[in-house]
């Protein structure tokens, strides 16, 4: 199926080896079978459409070169033009601002933000050297808080500690001051999700972002709920300014139908990839990578 696109690429196409040029002909059943493989990745219908005209204009556009046979050129069209639906190249952080670089997580409860706001402040004190600050203004889920303390404890970065009865906007103030009091390099602001998007949740965070002014607003999406994350995601960048995505839970999803969504219908870019539970599972999203192994 889906691991196995290439060679059924190959396959199919197998038929046509010698001839000048891939013909419409000829493509048409290698394109169905993209359809079909991208449909079952659970990508948006649209995303679909647009991505297999992009590749149909290239593939009959392109002369059959001697060193690759029809299925590897048709493949190689098919791995270039997903690289560049998903962004092209890493979209790295900008840590580049005068600290504390303040960061702003946002996402549905349950999409995987708190576990992600320890991954990313173990990420940036172990590969950047940063001194990393996290804060939590979820005053909703009890646990929340106790669940950010614990998992801070374990990657080492300093908790700022906040409690249930304050209101969300103090305690981010209150964070920026204590995180400047400690020459934190950076500050990750986690917030609180809801179970779907909802107006108190976005105007809550709507003025947490206008507060803080956040270098980076990251949305933590489910990689696994598909196009859905595709459509949440979309609705929190009308609401906020996005600044990119993370995608949580990628492990669970090898056939990358999230990230083609994600990044064609938002614009953004997804910065991280969300590989397990563990607080070393995150790893920079690279489009190439990740072409490679949707086409296995
Ligand atoms: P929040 O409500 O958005 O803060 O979500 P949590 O951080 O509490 O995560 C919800 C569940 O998803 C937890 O059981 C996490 O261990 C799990 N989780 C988070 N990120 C990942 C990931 O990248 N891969 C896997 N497999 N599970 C994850």
């Amino acid at each position: 199926m889906f691991e196995n696109l290439s060679d059924k690429l190959t396959q199919t196409l197998r038929g046509i080896q010698g001839r000048a040029k891939l013909s419409e002909e000829n493509v048409s059943d290698a394109l169905r079978d993209v359809r079909m493989a991208l449909l079952e990745a659970d990508v948006a219908l649209p995303v679909v459409k647009t991505f297999i005209e992009q590749v149909k204009t290239k593939a009959l556009g392109t002369v059959i070169s001697n060193a690759l046979n029809p299925g590897e050129q048709f493949v190689k069209i098919v791995h270039d033009e997903l690289v560049h639906t998903m962004g092209d190249a890493n979209d790295a952080l900008n840590l580049a601002a005068a600290p504390p670089v303040i960061i702003l997580m946002a996402g549905l409860q349950g999409a995987g933000k708190t576990t992600t706001v320890a991954k990313l402040a173990r990420y940036l004190s172990e590969r950047e050297k940063k001194k990393v600050a996290v804060v939590s203004a979820d005053v909703y889920r009890p646990a929340a808080i106790a669940q950010l303390q614990t998992l801070a404890a374990e990657v080492k970065a300093h908790f700022i500690e906040s409690t249930a009865d304050e209101a969300p906007l103090a305690i981010a103030e209150r964070a920026v001051a204590e995180a400047k009091k400690q020459f934190a390099d950076v500050l990750i602001v986690d917030t609180a999700g809801r179970l779907a998007v909802d107006e108190a949740m976005m105007g809550e965070i709507r003025s947490l972002q206008d507060t803080l002014q956040p270098v980076e607003t990251l949305f933590v999406v489910d990689a696994m709920t598909g196009q859905d994350a595709a459509n949440t995601a979309q609705a929190f960048n009308q609401a906020l300014t996005l600044t990119g995505v993370i995608l949580a839970k990628a492990d669970g999803d090898a056939r990358g139908g999230a990230a083609l969504s994600v990044r064609a219908i938002t614009g953004k870019p997804i910065k991280f990839l969300g590989m397990g539970e563990k607080s070393d599972a995150l790893e920079p999203f690279y489009p190439d990578r990740l072409a490679s192994r949707i086409l296995g």
